[in-house]
């Protein structure tokens, strides 16, 4: 999407002028939170006003009853089964008849003129010498206290009235079930609090309930406030992001038990936001807005909050990260929660103090995390006074397991799913050391370990070969951490398989320098670098790279985006630019994809990238030079079939179609 490029310097009208100062001031304001507070202190803060206790039970139909909590102890009103139930085919007998039956002294029985099939009631007594025909779930009639499976029988043709042969004795009891021997009438069948799977609905079934009480759901009414937001299924307008907050809120709600009621979002305006808090306070029993909460914004969520009723706000900044700017309120003893707008930071805060309060509603026992002690590759800063949570990805190295961090920031939405945990670093921590072994607490459900974990420069064909190897069954794990770092945990034995495109600077030549006693370097696809810019951009269309190159320099108008320092586009720019540092060389995103968002949306006119990128940015590319990306391989790992699945799909010729069609040349095998 393009977005108009601003004129450099405008002459300002006066009142402009003023409103922009005013609105710097309010940025700058240092007034916002009330007292920040410890994680424990918020909890306990916030306990106190909230009753624990599950909500009152409300009848559901069986059907519609799965995952709900029973609100009562359950008696069965029946027996199951419930009569005297034959387990097989065969003859209902009186045992002491079939005393010493065999082979070679069959016991002669004579059969009653009935057949019990299922659903028939027997109306003949079976008397001494006498037996019944009965099938698998027939009643077992009077007299009898046993089962002959027929397959232990034979029928005496010759016999008037017919008879049996029997030829293996059958003790009291064979082959039948008692009434009330799987549920006996009257006994607690299901406890309160149980959660309700489909095994507890086909016991309810079994004894005919077709409605039952459960905990009522507690509603829980999600808002989100932004004027950036935008609805999903909705085009991205400029400077708009898609309120996944208001998505990933309500389901999370559902999953600890609560009944989510989306409201949408509404722009930062205080009196829409508080019609629209009164609004979803009204039809609920707890509200959980997100956003409003920085600085920028003047703190409006916390604002609108403090006029709702009491007792009002309770906690207002959490010495947290991510995190602090939450703030947790009770309004007439709902509660009402502000959860910051990123989206790490949301649900992290989500679900250390709103889920444990709907779990707790909904009838969910206390939730016991599960922890795992990991070691922790790489040094990670922490920020003095707050207790910090860094979601991280399990990897089993030489040395035990391993915790790289999944760092993106709390403003990222993939961190979560990414993660298989998080780690807390305590608040007067500055730093854990690279080596530190660290507990970590998992998320979601237990994560199945990958077979193939590749660590080092992502690149979008290298989505080709993991979705190929999962079509083969293999579950590769990526960890996008660049090619030094792919580099670091190889050598580390952290990973199987290390992708990187890292140019010697010495001799230009890509990744061979990187090979080392037990790494080799299996060669992957040629990506083309080049020059880019939007098409029309008369300063640079119609010339080649030395040309465009040249202008750019010359023009002092000309803004450039760089890229990070270590990524192998970064050499390839400074060994274009010779030393020289062009407006725009301090921006150093980290990625192809950045470099072209900047220049298609007017904030850089120029960069390097590779070519699909240039593409799907809708601009204009001149090839530079072709960068080679390669894997580095742990020998000792090359006989894991994943390993081998691996080098085989990238040698498979449908993969190189799939990497050709996103404009990568296989390299020669
Ligand atoms: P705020 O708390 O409103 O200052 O927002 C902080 C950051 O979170 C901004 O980058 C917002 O664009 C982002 N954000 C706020 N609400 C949402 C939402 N519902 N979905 C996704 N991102 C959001
Ligand atoms: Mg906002």
């Amino acid at each position: 999407m393009a977005v108009k490029s601003k004129t450099s310097t405008p002459a300002t009208a006066p009142s402009k002028a003023a409103s922009v100062v005013e609105a710097v001031r309010r940025a700058a304001r240092q007034e916002q939170f009330l007292e920040v507070v410890s994680a424990e202190e918020a909890r306990r803060r916030f306990g106190v006003h909230i009753d624990g206790a599950p909500l009152a039970g409300e009848t559901t139909p069986l059907a519609a009853s799965l995952s709900r909590v029973l609100a009562l102890d359950i008696a069965a009103p029946v027996d199951a089964p419930p009569f005297d139930r034959s387990n097989v085919d065969g003859f209902a007998v009186r045992s002491a008849d079939t005393a010493g039956a065999a082979d070679d002294a069959p016991r002669r029985l004579q059969l009653n003129p009935e057949v019990v099939a299922c659903g028939v009631s027997p109306e003949i007594e079976v008397k001494a010498g006498t037996a019944t025909t009965v099938a698998t779930g027939g009643i077992i009639p009077r007299g009898a206290d046993a089962v002959v499976m027929v397959e232990h029988t034979e029928l005496v043709e010759d016999s008037v009235p017919p008879a049996i042969n029997v030829r293996r004795p059958a003790a009291s009891g064979r082959f039948i079930s008692f009434a009330g021997s799987d549920i006996a009438r009257g006994e607690t069948l299901l406890r309160k609090g149980t959660r309700i799977g489909s095994r507890e609905i086909g016991m309810l079934a079994a004894c005919g309930f077709d409605a039952i009480d459960v905990v009522r759901r507690p509603r829980v009414a999600v808002l989100s406030t932004g004027d950036e937001l935008v609805a999903l299924g909705k085009p991205l307008k400029p400077g708009g992001v898609y309120d996944s907050n208001g998505a990933i809120i309500a389901a999370a709600i559902s999953e600890v038990g609560g009944e989510a009621v989306t409201l949408g979002a509404v722009p930062d305006d205080e009196i829409a936001l508080e019609s629209a808090m009164r609004t979803a306070l009204a039809s609920s029993d707890m509200v959980v807005l997100s956003g409003g909460t920085s600085k920028g914004a003047g703190d409006l969520s916390h604002r609108v909050v403090s006029r709702l009723g009491k007792p009002g706000i309770v906690v207002h900044g959490v010495a947290l990260k991510p995190g602090k700017p939450l703030c947790l309120a009770v309004v007439d003893r709902k509660p009402v929660i502000v959860l910051p707008g990123f989206p790490t930071s949301a649900i992290f805060t989500f679900h250390t103090f709103v889920a444990p309060v709907i779990r707790a509603w909904a009838g969910f026992g206390a939730e016991t995390a599960r922890t795992m002690t990991a070691r922790v590759p790489v040094r990670i800063a922490s920020e003095l006074g707050r207790e910090e949570f860094v979601l991280v990805s399990l990897v089993t190295g030489s040395n035990g397991l391993m915790a790289f961090p999944t760092g993106k920031g709390s403003g990222a939405v993939t961190a979560f799913s990414q993660a298989d945990g998080f780690l807390a670093i305590e608040p007067l921590a500055t730093v854990l050391d690279a080596g530190t072994e660290a507990e970590v607490t998992m998320i979601g459900e237990a994560a199945r370990a990958p077979d193939l974990v590749i660590v080092g420069s992502h690149d979008v064909a290298l989505d080709v070969v993991v979705g190929a190897l999962a079509e083969r069954g293999f579950h590769a794990r990526t960890i996008a951490v660049g090619s030094q770092g792919g580099v670091a945990a190889a050598s580390r034995a952290e990973c199987d398989i290390a992708p990187v495109h890292l140019v010697d600077p010495a001799t230009g030549i890509y990744n061979k320098h990187l090979v080392s006693p037990g790494l080799s370097l299996v060669s992957g696809w040629r990506r083309m670098q080049g020059f880019v810019f939007r098409p029309g951009d008369v300063r640079f269309e119609g010339r080649d790279v030395a040309a465009a190159l040249k202008a750019a320099l010359a023009d002092p108008g000309v803004l450039m985006v760089n890229r990070n320092g270590g990524s192998g586009t970064r050499i390839l720019i400074d060994r274009l630019l010779t030393g020289a540092q062009p407006a725009g060389y301090a921006n150093q995103p980290r990625s192809h994809n950045a470099v072209g968002a900047a220049i298609a949306q007017y904030r850089a006119d120029w960069g390097v990238a590779i070519e699909p990128v240039a593409r799907m940015y809708g601009l204009a590319f001149l090839p530079i030079a072709p960068e080679e990306y390669d894997f580095l391989l742990l020998d000792e790992r090359r006989d894991k079939p994943a390993v081998q699945a691996f080098l085989a799909v990238l040698r498979d010729e449908a993969t190189c179609e799939r990497v050709r069609a996103l404009g990568m040349e296989p390299s020669e095998k």
